[in-house]
């Protein structure tokens, strides 16, 4: 079989460090990364990645039987690589820029049904094909894109800079990040909770309005789960009770730990599958608005950690309770990087593009 062939030789300070930084993503990513001379090799479902560095060269030679699965490639390169480099890099591949392909990880997504869970959160249920790789639990987001505007959605495309491109002259569709809920393969359904929250935008919008037959897209998956633990602890508002719910339905019986989950109260409240050694603590805001309480940094400051065993902390709510909760496992708790993760899901008066930008 004649392989496709491309390479990239990216300048970045400390080379050998982001490049470690870009195997353990890969890694996490379930890409299999072994070593050959001394250049670290990445197994990819269709092609294979040889990188190496010097002191301030990330090198990138990459094989794979056909156009898409190279630009598929490329696509993940690239983006890990600037995720782990924490700014814009100009990767310039050798050879085939010009040609697009189909983006390997979207979905099209059909409404089939719609559930009102709890006053604010309704729960729709989508039809899509290639449902199987959002159906593992490790990975838990994705992005949805809806339509901006009374248009049909436009499908974007991979160049061969690994970069995602949209058709001449596209309304771009606008990107929110969800939760996958639910996957049914059989049925080849996907379920998403939405918040419908105050100030609503394009995502909370698109749930209040959405009806059997819309269409929208989505990209993905990615985001990581709680790690095992002996001990677990998880924490969010209503944006990451859909998440917490998935966790729970996902762990071993013999889990144990506790939930603290902030809603708006006793009617937001839903009922959870989860171990019987798992507590679930519902935290009213009583008429306070989102976004504007202490209750979850409150909660966790007062849990009894245990002293022995392992623990974990999966925690994802509004900006200033992400930094809060962050700031008081790593000081005060003195809980190591790898045994939580804890993350900004939104944040107060900011749209989710604002907040990206402002990071
Ligand atoms: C990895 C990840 C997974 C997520 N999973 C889910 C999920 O499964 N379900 C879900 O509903 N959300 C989820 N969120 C949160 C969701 O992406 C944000 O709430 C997003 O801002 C919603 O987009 P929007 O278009 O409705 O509002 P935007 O256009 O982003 O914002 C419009 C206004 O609404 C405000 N706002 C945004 N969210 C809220 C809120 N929850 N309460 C009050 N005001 C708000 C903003 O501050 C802004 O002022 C997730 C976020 C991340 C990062």
């Amino acid at each position: 079989m004649t392989m496709q062939k491309s390479e990239a030789i990216v300048s970045v300070a400390d080379a050998p460090a982001q490049l470690e930084g870009l195997l353990e993503l890969m890694r996490r990513h379930d890409v299999v990364v072994t070593q050959e001379d001394g250049v670290h090799v990445g197994h990819f479902p269709s092609g294979q990645a040889h990188l190496s560095a010097s002191a301030e060269r990330v090198e990138m030679r990459i094989e794979a039987p056909d156009m898409t699965a190279l630009n598929a490639i490329k696509l993940e390169l690239t983006g890990s690589l600037t995720y782990v480099y924490g700014q814009e890099l100009n990767i310039d591949w050798s050879g085939g820029t010009d040609v697009r392909t189909p983006l390997p990880k979207l979905c099209v997504l059909t409404v089939q049904s719609v559930e009102q869970l709890t006053p604010h959160m309704r729960r729709i249920t989508f039809s899509g094909d290639n449902l199987i790789r959002f159906a593992e639990n490790s990975n838990l987001h994705m992005r949805l894109a809806f339509p901006d505007g009374a248009v049909d959605l436009p499908l974007p495309m991979v160049n061969g800079r690994g970069r995602v491109v949209w058709p001449e002259g596209a309304k771009m569709p606008v990107l929110r990040k969800y939760t996958v809920r639910k996957v049914d393969l059989e049925s080849g359904t996907v379920a998403v909770d939405f918040v419908l929250h105050d100030d609503a935008g394009p995502g909370s919008r698109f749930a209040a309005a959405a009806r059997p037959g819309d269409v929208i897209a989505m990209i993905g998956p990615g985001g990581l789960t709680a790690a095992a633990a002996d001990w677990l602890l998880l924490a969010g508002d209503e944006t990451a009770l859909p998440a917490i719910g998935r966790i729970l339905e996902g762990l071993p019986p013999t889990a144990r730990g506790v939930a603290f989950i902030e809603v708006a109260g006793p009617s937001e409240e839903q009922p959870l599958v989860r171990p019987d050694g798992f507590d679930v603590k519902w935290l009213h805001r009583n008429g306070a608005a989102s976004g504007t309480t202490a209750l979850l940094i409150e909660a966790i400051r007062a849990a009894d950690f245990p002293a022995e065993g392992s623990v974990f902390v999966w925690a994802a709510a509004e900006f200033e309770a992400f930094r809060s909760i962050r700031t008081h496992l790593r000081k005060e708790r003195g809980l190591s990087a790898d045994r939580q993760l804890v993350v900004a899901y939104w944040r107060k008066g900011s749209t989710e593009d604002e907040m990206g930008k402002a990071h």
